[in-house]
């Protein structure tokens, strides 16, 4: 657990999936990424699903819900997704003694599938697609709803629907018009780039901070090289300008930085060495 003044952070592992490498390397050379991230004999590299549970002032909230329990065999395959025992979020939720009711609110970074097709379930009756969590509000950006029912050609293959659209329908999912507080020191603050409309989500309690990167920089070698993006960026120019201004914020405040999709480093702190800057991993635990 991450204590960040008065919220306690847990890191949650939806599994891991096994992507091509050229998805999180884009236009980066294989003889660079592969010294860090060697690729498998079929080109994959292994991209983790970390969703996280805060708890502050008696309340549960999740941000991010990875892959979820609606895909068949097939999907499974074609995201190589690997769930050891007890992963998957809501068997990591009740790992720490909680049941889908007992969660107060949901963020999601993005509405890519990734990250939200565990907002919502097959109903028990089979009646339908209904909220994974029903008793909680969903909160996402305004923008990025927005993307998400208006695709096209590049962004159709990641907004599906039913990961969403039964939240709007039901009243449960309210959106978000831009940065916004939504609990006392916990924000969702818009970094643009990987998508129009993502998020980031930062905590500040008790003059400590933390970021929860999510998409803005997947693996924590794209936080260090600002010239490093994903193939799954839309606009990555400006990923790379997101990149510039969160990486002098984490200077400057010393701020504990959690990633979602590196296998190898999950927490870090960006610093200044001499007239280098570069990441220091912290502890890898789950728990
Ligand atoms: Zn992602």
């Amino acid at each position: 657990m991450l204590r960040v003044g008065d919220f306690e952070i847990y890191l949650l592992n939806d599994g891991t999936v096994h992507v091509d490498a050229g998805g999180p390397f884009g236009l980066v050379p294989r003889a660079l990424y592969g010294r860090t991230y060697p690729p498998d004999e079929n080109n994959q590299i292994p991209m983790r699903l970390t969703c996280l549970l805060v708890r502050v002032g008696g309340k549960n909230i999740v941000i991010d819900t990875g892959l979820g329990e609606k895909l068949n065999e097939k999907g499974k395959a074609q995201w190589g997704l690997v769930r050891e025992l007890g992963e998957g979020l809501v068997n990591a939720l009740a790992r720490h003694h909680l049941h889908p009711e007992e969660v107060h609110l949901v963020i999601n970074t993005h509405l890519h599938a990734d990250h939200c097709a565990g907002n919502t379930v097959f109903a028990p009756n089979g009646a339908g697609i209904v909220a994974t969590f029903p008793n909680a509000e969903y909160v996402v950006q305004r923008r990025e709803y927005y993307d998400a029912t208006h695709t096209n050609e590049r962004t159709r293959g990641t907004y599906f629907e039913v990961n969403f659209a039964p939240l709007i329908e039901n009243g449960q999912m309210r959106l978000l018009d831009g940065d916004t507080e939504i609990l006392p020191g916990l924000f969702g603050i818009v970094a643009p780039g990987h998508a129009p409309g993502l998020q980031v989500i930062r905590f500040e309690s008790g003059g400590e901070h933390a970021l929860f990167v999510g998409d803005l920089a997947a693996y924590t070698v794209h936080f260090e090289r600002l010239s490093w993006m994903t193939a799954y960026d839309v606009e990555p120019l400006i990923t790379l300008e997101s990149k510039r201004v969160w990486q002098a914020w984490a200077l400057r405040t010393g701020a504990t930085l959690i990633f979602q999709h590196d296998p190898f480093t999950y927490t870090a702190k960006y610093v200044e060495q001499g007239d280098k800057r570069r990441l220091i991993p912290l502890s890898n635990t789950y728990d």
